[in-house]
């Protein structure tokens, strides 16, 4: 592996094969994994749903060029838009790309129907991405001094803080960006009042509302998507991680009244190719069929509702299957290591925060399982 860049400490453990909620290292070692790559396997590693449409696909047609529609994109765009609160889909194939086609969009607007207004506004903590223009809209502290000027034109303010956002919107501004459940920051839930607040102040000065659901969508918090926690629905949703269930997709939804790009204005490569289309709709109705978000609440409950009884866990917040809470006077990073060596996997955000985020058809065998492990661990600090 030394052939290979580095760009941040990762664990020298190999991993070789995956299997529903496990996954194994080329020693054999097994682990229950609690991180489902980041949100991504929300159905499980490999699971034949995935695998099968992926050989019927391969078979079939791998890509054709974005000159084309292909039968695959116009399906899972259908699908989409009949299961959300959206008309337009627009595919791509990472989170940060959806959010920078999303910025793209919201520019757009900004020129044609704000007199060239180019701000948009995002939440302190808050990630949206890696690219250069993601890192710039991202609120990460740490972003802050790298690769140094970035994309100008975002502004950060306090989370939950109305008086906040109103000091910095100007009209400049053309949109506000946000995660509806902080994952990155360490899973911040954002008040239902301020979101009915801000939603009042975009449509009142007519500055669009963008929902960063890549972390939140696909059944996640309990619900398809988080917006419907709140019954607001946002200008643009942007959606990645476990929408392919595995493979590099994302996409950004919004609305007729947002069909403004004109030729040459946005496009890519795998925009829409046919096999990640054939895997995202196979996994948007497994979703559908098998009420997975419903599973996700129950399970979520359960999981919180175990973690209540554990004295040393402190502060359990989240939605579904999005969880994080804190350890006290236990730091994140040591106690996921001992985790790993007992053969479980789960992720710490920031100092004593662990977060979990399984896939969402886990079940109740897997989570007695859990807090075997989990408890097992915690004795040894
Ligand atoms: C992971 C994530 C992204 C970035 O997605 P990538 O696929 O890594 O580019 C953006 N926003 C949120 C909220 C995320 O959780």
């Amino acid at each position: 592996m030394k052939e290979i860049l580095f760009t941040s400490n990762k664990s020298n453990t190999i991993m070789t094969k995956g299997e529903g909620m496990y996954l194994w290292d080329e020693n054999g070692n097994k682990y229950l994994d609690f991180v489902a790559g980041w949100a991504v396997n929300v159905l499980g590693h490999s699971p034949e749903i995935i695998t099968d449409v992926l050989y019927k696909q391969s078979k079939e047609l791998l890509s054709c060029s974005p000159q084309f529609y292909n039968k695959k994109m116009i399906e899972f765009a259908k699908l989409l838009v009949d299961n959300s609160a959206f008309e337009k889909v627009f595919f791509t194939s990472t989170g940060a790309e959806a959010n920078e086609g999303a910025i793209k969009l919201a520019r757009k607007y900004g020129k044609l129907k704000l007199n060239g207004a180019y701000e948009i506004i995002t939440l302190k903590n808050s990630f949206h991405g890696r690219t250069l223009a993601t890192m710039s809209a991202s609120g990460k502290e740490k972003f802050k001094e790298l690769y140094e000027p970035k994309v100008t034109g975002f502004k950060h303010v306090l989370i939950n803080d109305i008086s906040d956002l109103k000091k910095n919107i100007t009209k400049n501004t053309c949109a506000i960006m946000l995660e509806l459940i902080q994952g990155e920051g360490g899973v911040n839930l954002l008040d239902e009042m301020y979101i009915k607040e801000v939603r009042k102040i975009c449509d009142e000065l007519k500055i669009l509302l963008i929902f960063d659901e890549i972390q939140t969508g696909f059944g996640r918090t309990g619900k398809l998507f988080a917006y419907e926690h709140f019954n607001i629905i946002p200008d643009i949703m942007t959606v990645g991680k476990g929408i392919g269930g595995g493979l590099p997709l994302s996409a950004m939804l919004t609305h007729k009244f947002l069909d403004i790009f004109e030729v040459g204005d946005q496009g890519g490569t795998y925009c829409g190719n046919p096999i990640t289309m054939a895997v995202g709709i196979a996994v948007l109705n497994e979703i559908i069929e098998k009420k997975l978000s419903i599973n996700s609440q129950k399970m979520g409950d359960l999981i919180c509702s175990e973690l209540s009884k554990i004295s040393k866990v402190k502060n359990i917040r989240g939605k579904g299957l999005l969880i994080a809470f804190e350890l006290e006077n236990i730091y994140g990073g040591k106690f996921i290591q001992k985790a790993m060596e007992n053969g479980l996997l789960i992720n710490s955000p920031k100092e004593n925060t662990i977060r979990l985020f399984p896939a969402i058809n886990i079940m109740k065998e897997h989570i007695d399982r859990f807090f075997e492990l989990f408890k097992e661990t915690l004795i040894q600090f």
